[in-house]
């Protein structure tokens, strides 16, 4: 049994202990204040259960939880108890510890990231300061202040020689504040409520003790969010890093396959942008039979092979891994990459590329192959079933005995419901291929009106402007490095300077 910490949402900020757990569990009972995705590496077939509550609804009841753990545990199970934040911190994680024990079952406890200090630290807060604050109290904000049985001495936390941290204390701010006054903190000192701390969408307020409430107020700042009282909220002017990344605000559409996107998503979250993953494609491998199978066969013979594309190695090699054999039956081949990444895919695999042309796009490929002999030689084309026929024409064209084989097919995804939504709100939709901007408008699905259109290079364009989109961006590297500059960089330009 394991009482695990999720953090404060953001997916980076799960411990590496967090992770192994959620992957090795045969159970995993959590809350809604978990990260997006946090049970994407759970086992297949793992029992999942949300014991949290609705804001609004019944929760289920602690008892049950404590219960079911217990149940679990005994059952033989390996059980992760998944918690936002910190369990040890107004989690009710100690009560369930205690429940544990009492049951007489082992269990392993997993700190985890607590928002009061990860809110704080997004917003551009440090929680002590040699300056400004050596002590640090988290505080529950639950507790009506004004309630005689409170159990907390506000007269003592308004003393407090430090920064104040409250924890669930947004409803109750107008008398939290008050309350503090009353015990005679200063209505002049600094006080910060950050919303939705590390997550998309984080919104950070800042005002005086006394003006606190009325402000979150007026801006419609809701659960969950944190408060801080403390000289140290005035440092947010200096440090708040977060809305000064190049891509603060953004929201950005990758409608690439899914199982290809998270490079492209983590460099553009890097910048500071939101990403929704809108997947228009998948690749479908070809069966290896047929024309496929043929080439494997005498693939040794070969004296030119050419690739098109990162997706083309990955299912070459795991054909040949298939017929039973590995890179050594290339050996004697020269191999042409279309692009850098579908070079360093082959560098994955210990080949390195004879031939890798400087632009991106079929037509250099066929220019860079020119000192290339192949006439009267076997040539080998491993493409998309859909690809331009530019490459295979012009080798046959020279002479080429061209065998020119589909590894993969690229078929439409459907949009969930979710991408859609995610669609909707885009500032920027990202193109990095034809088959994106035909499949994604297939759909039915649009950019917005207003969203900037992104392409990889002119093909792309070319293809969008077919379906009727402008595009606004277009990359000069035809590369995920390419798109993501070009698009950071219309970005910058369209800032207004503060
Ligand atoms: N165990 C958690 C806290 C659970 S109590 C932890 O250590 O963080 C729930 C309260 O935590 C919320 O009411 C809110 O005050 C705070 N909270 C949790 N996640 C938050 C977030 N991402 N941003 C701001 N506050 C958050």
């Amino acid at each position: 049994m394991y009482l695990v910490g999720a953090g404060p949402g953001d997916p980076g900020l799960m411990t590496r202990r967090s992770l192994e757990l959620i992957a090795s569990a045969d159970a995993i009972l959590y809350d809604r204040l978990i990260p997006p995705g946090a049970l994407d590496g759970a086992r297949a077939g793992a029992d999942l259960r949300y014991v949290g509550k609705e804001p609004g609804a019944a929760a289920v009841a602690q008892d049950e939880t404590n219960e079911l753990m217990v149940e679990l545990a005994r059952a033989g199970k390996r059980v992760v108890r998944l918690k936002g934040g910190d369990p040890f911190v107004f989690g009710r994680g100690g009560e369930e510890a205690e429940a544990l024990a009492a049951a007489g079952v082992a269990f392993e406890v997993v700190p985890g990231v607590t928002a009061g200090v990860a809110a704080a630290a997004y917003a551009g807060i440090p929680v002590t300061h040699r300056d400004a604050a050596s002590a640090v109290a988290f505080v529950t904000g639950h507790e009506d202040p004004r309630k005689e049985d409170s159990t907390l001495d506000w007269d003592a936390l308004a003393r407090f020689p430090g920064t104040l941290v409250f924890y669930m204390a947004i409803r109750k701010l107008p008398r939290v504040a008050e309350r503090l006054v009353a015990g005679g903190r200063d209505p002049g000192e600094p006080a910060a409520v950050v919303e939705r701390g590390t997550q998309d969408g984080q919104r950070t307020v800042v005002d005086t003790l006394g003006g606190i409430a009325a402000r979150v107020k007026a801006e419609g700042i809701g659960a969950p969010a944190i408060t801080l009282v403390g000289a140290v909220a005035e440092l947010r002017e200096t440090i708040a890093w977060l809305e000064r990344r190049p891509l603060h605000g953004e929201v950005v559409a990758v409608t690439r396959a899914r199982a290809q996107a998270s490079e492209l998503a983590a460099r553009l979250r890097e910048l500071g942008a939101e990403v929704v993953e809108t997947p228009a494609i998948r690749i479908e491998p070809r069966p290896v039979e047929g024309e496929l199978r043929e080439a494997l066969e005498r693939i040794e013979g070969y004296s030119l092979i050419c690739v098109t594309s990162p997706n083309g190695v990955r299912l070459l090699f795991d054909a040949l891994a298939a017929a039973g054999r590995d890179a050594r039956s290339i050996a004697g081949a020269t191999v042409a990459a279309i692009g850098p990444g579908t070079a360093a895919a082959l560098a994955e695999r210990g080949i390195r590329a004879d031939v890798v042309p400087e632009r991106f796009v079929a037509e250099a490929l066929v220019e860079a192959l020119e000192p290339v002999p192949v006439e009267g030689r076997r040539v080998l084309v491993a493409r998309a079933a859909e690809a331009r026929v530019v490459l295979p024409d012009a080798l046959r064209e020279r002479g080429a005995e061209l065998d020119d084989v589909a590894l993969y097919e690229t078929v439409a995804e459907p949009l969930t419901e979710a991408a859609r939504a995610g669609l909707e709100r885009a500032t920027y939709v990202t193109f990095t291929s034809s088959s994106t901007v035909r499949f994604l408008l297939e759909s039915g699905a649009r950019p917005p009106e207003g969203a900037r259109i992104v392409s990889i290079g002119p093909v792309t364009s070319a293809t969008a402007g077919e379906h009727g989109l402008t595009v606004d961006v277009e990359a000069e590297r035809h590369d995920i490095d390419g798109l993501v500059e070009a698009l950071t960089a219309d970005a910058q330009g369209r800032r207004v300077p503060a």
